[in-house]
């Protein structure tokens, strides 16, 4: 009831206003064309057959015959390594300043200032967050430390946040708001930054399987489950514009969205979810219909940006910073064409981001193979 009312609420609002598409509304937050969308959608779709190939290792690699949806985040290999909050801080500092000074200072100033509460105490639970102060020009991080390489992975994520609020804190108010399809650029370039350097740096396998796993699992949902999301979404949309939706066809509608977005990449028995827009919060968001694409494409966007910055080196790193300036005050494909000239209403882009995504299948096949 609650699912169906909240989308007949927008349906008759919609109508109100004469908009003919539930997608008009998140596309106007996300800032973006719906060929852009379109573009992205139609690269991922593209690519996530070879997705099979990670899962069917994985499979092995866990002794399952069926992959299923409660398999997916299953842990593979493992690394020994643990870190102090100090060495990690030391960590993401030495490897932003191969690419940014200026990146580097400023998560040093942040750590050394104390910004960043990550103290691991009894009740309190894990993951992280950064908030930023526009009057002050500060953020503050909260987070769990967990002296492993995902906390590190955390700490970098949320450093990124509170730089490119850096970026934006000199810009009037209403032009420093960036929509979802931006925000997490800066955060996933840090992320991409510290895994890149803790491969190079792993010397065992069962750390690389771990890190390699940690990057396809993540892959793998936003190129297949936020897929599912969108394609449930859409076609929930169009169904409870002709009436109330039951919660049988719910679930049918799921299990052919989690089909399609999936590609076999689940087992077709057991393998899919139906209850998942039940469990789900995300489709239950009363100020962010279509809670899902804005997601993958911060993913892939950040994805390319990351590959520019790794081909282009530090003389990338101040046209990486205008851009996340400009990340309130334009649009995506503004923004693309501005700073990275590319048009993003074209597959070109995302073909190439859904790539090197998948460019880690290859390693982890591999190594998955030898042990
Ligand atoms: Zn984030």
């Amino acid at each position: 009831m609650a699912l169906n009312f909240q989308a007949g609420f927008r349906l008759s609002l919609y109508e109100k206003r004469k908009w003919d598409s539930p997608l008009l509304e998140p596309l106007l937050n996300s800032r973006i064309k719906p060929e852009t969308l379109d573009a992205m959608w139609h690269a991922v779709a593209k690519g996530v057959p070879k997705i099979k190939q990670y899962i069917d290792a994985k499979k092995k690699l866990l002794g399952l015959d069926k992959f299923c949806w409660y398999d997916q985040s299953a842990p593979i290999g493992k690394s020994a390594e643990t870190y102090t909050f100090d060495e990690a801080g030391e960590f993401i500092i030495s490897n932003l300043a191969g690419f940014s000074r200026e990146m580097a200072d400023f998560s040093k100033m942040a750590l050394q200032k104390k910004w960043i509460e990550a103290e691991d105490r009894p009740g309190k639970a894990g993951g992280g967050f950064c908030t930023s102060f526009q009057v002050s020009k500060q953020s503050r991080i909260f987070m769990t430390w967990g002296g492993n390489f995902s906390a590190l992975s955390t700490l970098a994520h949320e450093l990124g946040h509170a730089y490119h609020h850096s970026t934006v804190q000199d810009i009037v108010p209403f032009a420093a708001i960036y929509p979802m399809t931006l925000a997490e650029t800066a955060s996933t370039f840090n992320e991409l930054l510290v895994t890149d350097a803790a491969l190079r740096k792993s010397t065992n396998d069962g750390g690389k399987l771990m890190l390699l796993d940690q990057k396809l699992q993540n892959t793998h949902t936003l190129f297949c489950n936020i897929y599912a999301r969108f394609l449930f979404d859409k076609a929930f949309y169009k169904e409870r514009g002709k009436g109330l939706v039951s919660k049988t066809r719910l679930n049918e509608i799921m299990v052919e969205s989690q089909k399609m977005a999936f590609a076999g990449t689940l087992d077709p028995d057991e393998g899919y979810h139906p209850y998942f827009w039940a469990s789900k919060l995300h489709f239950f968001m009363t100020d962010t219909p279509f809670y899902n694409f804005p997601y993958t494409f911060g993913f892939l966007f950040a994805a390319g940006i990351y590959n520019r910055a790794k081909n282009e080196g530090s003389s990338f790193a101040p046209h990486y910073r205008a851009l996340l300036a400009d990340s309130g005050r334009m649009t995506s494909e503004q923004v693309a064409m501005k700073h990275l000239g590319v048009d993003i209403t074209k597959s070109d882009f995302w073909n190439e981001a859904v790539e090197r995504a998948l460019a880690d299948i290859d390693p982890f096949v591999k190594l998955a193979g030898k042990a």
